[in-house]
């Protein structure tokens, strides 16, 4: 006989593990499908509000790689390092953060259990796993992640807007971890519509670039180059690529049964190229909504919690990328507009309620 559950959940990340934890916490019989085994390593820079984390009941800091006190953002030659007031930006490895989310769900997780197709019928959604199990629920949540299948299942998501992202976990010497301790860098003016990234871990920097339409070979050779003038040597490290769904436009993203979170839902800021934070938000969003029991009003309050936040940053993302000297100069070297930016980071910037 066909299991069935109250909400079924497609993905461990942030999204999937917020939803699992915040139902479960309030009774909801939840399962929750992961097609790797946990902890996976996931490609990802890991920096994280911990404003955002005091909204669990429980600690991160066991996973909490090192605490940021300071940005530092280049562009070209040029670099300027702004101290953060009361920010508490941190850096996690995405492996152990996620997992420990997970571990505090009161979920029923199946791990190395991919979701293959879903189906949704009048009083109920039916999910097939890879392997030919059967699973059903009344509600479905989609925090399957950029290349989202439900979605793809559902035809949601066909016009999806897409940046390439390169990662590399970089061992380095005790200078250069020294140099990054506590201060991440971000380097702007070497992609037309882009940056690269030198994050603080615990004994690694973790080291990346992501970009809107790059030409072919363009994030690789470009990473390159810049890891080079940092002394940062990437020659023979891993380096793993991933997409990055930015936000570009309102569009559906939910259906009768299933609601999409997350990069499945495409809400990585168009400015930053955060996920995290949306990953979570969406996830307690629609977790909220199933609660209420109004899961149709769930597309209405991520439009109002995240994409209005969102048009914002695609607007401030035309702005800096059609003069991005002038707006070095006249942004991020300036004090007052460093610490807006900081804000946003660090999730002090309401733009609705
Ligand atoms: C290079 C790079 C650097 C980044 N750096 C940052 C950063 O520093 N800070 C930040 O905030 N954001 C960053 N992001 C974005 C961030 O990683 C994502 O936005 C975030 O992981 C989204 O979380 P999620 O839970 O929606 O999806 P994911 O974290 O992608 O999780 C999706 C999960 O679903 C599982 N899954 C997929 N398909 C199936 C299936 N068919 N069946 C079952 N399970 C499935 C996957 O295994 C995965 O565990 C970065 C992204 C990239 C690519």
């Amino acid at each position: 006989m066909t299991q069935r559950y109250d909400v079924i959940i497609v993905g461990g990340g942030p999204a999937g593990g917020t939803a699992a934890f915040f139902l479960g916490q309030a009774g909801k019989r939840v399962l929750l499908l992961e097609k790797e085994s946990l902890p996976r390593y996931k490609t990802c820079g890991g920096a994280v509000s911990l404003r955002l984390l005091e909204q669990f009941p429980f600690s991160f800091e066991p996973v909490i790689q090192s605490r940021v006190h300071a940005i530092s953002y280049a562009f070209k030659e040029k670099m300027v390092t702004i101290p953060l007031k009361d920010s508490e930006l941190c850096m996690v490895m995405r492996d152990e953060f996620d997992a420990h989310l997970l571990k505090h769900a009161r979920a029923e997780i199946r791990t190395g259990t991919a979701v293959h197709r879903v189906e949704e019928a009048n009083r109920t959604v039916t999910v097939e796993t890879a392997d030919g199990q059967r699973f059903e629920a009344d509600t479905l949540i989609a925090a399957d992640g950029a290349n989202s299948i439900v979605a793809r299942s559902l035809n949601l998501r066909r016009g999806k807007t897409l940046a390439g992202a390169i990662e590399i976990e970089a061992t380095v010497p005790e200078k250069i971890l020294t140099r990054f301790a506590a201060r991440p860098m971000l380097i702007f003016g070497e992609l037309r519509l882009g940056y690269l990234w030198v994050f603080p871990k615990l004994d690694h920097v973790s080291v990346g670039i992501g970009g809107l339409n790059p030409k072919p070979g363009e994030l690789q050779s470009v990473l390159e180059r810049v890891m080079n003038r940092l002394e940062i040597s990437i020659h023979g490290q891993p380096r793993t690529g991933h997409p990055l769904p930015i936000y570009s436009r309102r569009e559906p993203i939910s259906t009768a049964r299933t609601l999409l979170v997350g990069d499945a839902a495409g809400l990585v800021d168009p400015f930053t190229g955060e996920g995290i934070r949306f990953a979570i938000k969406s996830g307690r969003l629609a977790a909220g909504a199933i609660l209420a029991g109004h899961p149709e009003g769930y597309a209405a309050s991520v439009n109002q919690r995240i994409g209005r936040n969102h048009r914002l940053g695609t607007l401030l993302t035309e702005i800096f990328y059609s003069m991005p000297g002038l707006s070095f100069k006249l942004s991020l070297r300036n004090p007052s507009v460093s610490e807006l930016l900081a804000k946003m980071i660090d999730d002090r910037i309401v733009t609705a309620n």
